[in-house]
């Protein structure tokens, strides 16, 4: 005889589906980190996670993939980050179009598109504008593909409140409270810390475990900010970019350069460059998205920062570093990378007809 349902029964149920959708909405139920839409291509030969470099990440809000690229020919190993900071796109949209499209024929690329993978769950409006929260992109297929717009600052759920005052770990240099959460202020992390030092911490392991000879971390400024178009290098490696900028000025690309300086910690191409061997780069590109006074600001198509003009830059820059690197290193430890096609088409074409 068949059982027959109890109201209580069917009250469970119901229960058990709210709180599922409760999951979808609140990642604190359990869901682990962020899931994008990612289609790795035929240049990536493994799948790993942060969490590889740092166990204590696993299942959190931090943990983020690690896209291994690895040439038939042994050489130098170049890690490629994005999404630093989540709402500055175009180094995102560059580090998925690496991953989809690019190919390497020498050396090891690890690539990390949501490096602070918390912090592009949603916008919290840091720059003003809380009404962008995702980015739509048509493919040549006529497919419409949709990417985080992220926020600045790891969410405030993932982490313990912040101090009133952020003292930086372990320079004691202090800051407002919320740098608590900006991953790039964080360095070298800490394995026990906050969930930010913990990535942090994790990115730092792997530099020193992959023995990664080249570091970019893209990152965009406001346009009208003096930072848009600026390459920073780590001292050791200034005259690296010096070449590099020179190469990019030929190719009409002009950009300013910066070095690190000693007095500013926390920072990825000085903590990283500093602990390890690794010449340190970050590169700056404009968003209209960081412009407060701009009304409804196009992300994707304002004529004075295209974002494929955006990612193209940052694509031409990291080309142009690792040719001067590969000037300067021994030839076993090159690194040589490409795309299926010309990179200056990307200056002249829409995003969506390079990904897949
Ligand atoms: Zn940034």
């Amino acid at each position: 005889m068949a059982r027959r349902k109890s109201p209580l029964y069917s009250l469970g149920g119901w229960l058990l589906l709210f709180l599922l959708l409760l999951g979808v909405t609140f990642p604190g139920l359990g869901l682990g980190p962020t899931s994008h839409d990612v289609r790795p291509g035929y240049g990536v030969s493994e799948l790993r996670w942060l969490s590889d470099y740092l166990p204590a990440l696993k299942g959190t809000p931090g943990d983020t993939p690690v896209y291994v690229m690895k040439g038939k020919k042994e050489g130098g190993v170049f890690l490629l980050l994005g999404g630093t900071h989540p709402d500055e796109i175009a180094g995102i949209m560059a580090a998925i179009l690496a991953v989809e499209r690019g190919n390497v024929s020498q050396g090891t690329v690890f690539v990390i598109p949501h490096a602070n993978n918390s912090a592009s769950r949603h916008n919290n409006g840091h720059w003003g504008h809380p009404e962008l929260q995702w980015l739509e992109i048509t493919t040549s297929f006529g497919e419409r593909r949709h990417f985080h717009y992220g926020d600045r600052l790891t969410q405030p759920e993932d982490q313990v409140p912040d101090p009133k005052e952020f003292v930086q770990y372990p320079s004691g240099e202090k800051f407002p409270g919320y740098e608590a959460r900006n991953l790039n202020r964080n360095y070298p992390g800490k394995p026990d810390g906050t969930l930010t030092q913990q990535v942090c911490f994790a990115i730092l392991q792997l530099v020193e475990k992959e023995r990664v000879d080249v570091v970019m971390d893209m990152h965009e400024s406001g346009i009208s900010s003096r930072m848009a178009y600026m390459l920073v290098c780590h001292p050791r490696a200034l005259q690296i970019g010096a070449m590099a900028a020179m190469e990019l000025e030929q190719d009409g690309i002009s950009i300013k350069l910066e070095t690190a300086r000693k007095e500013f910690h926390g920072l990825s191409y000085r903590e990283l460059g500093d602990r390890t061997g690794v010449y340190a780069f970050l590169m700056e590109t404009p968003n209209p998205g960081q412009e407060p006074n701009i009304d409804h600001p196009d992300i994707i198509h304002d004529p004075r920062a295209p974002l494929n003009h955006r990612v193209y830059v940052q694509l031409k820059t990291i080309f142009a570093l690792l040719e001067n690197y590969n000037l300067v290193s021994p030839p076993e430890r090159a690194i040589r990378v490409s795309f299926p096609f010309p990179l200056e088409k990307l200056d002249t074409e829409e995003l969506g007809a390079f990904l897949r």
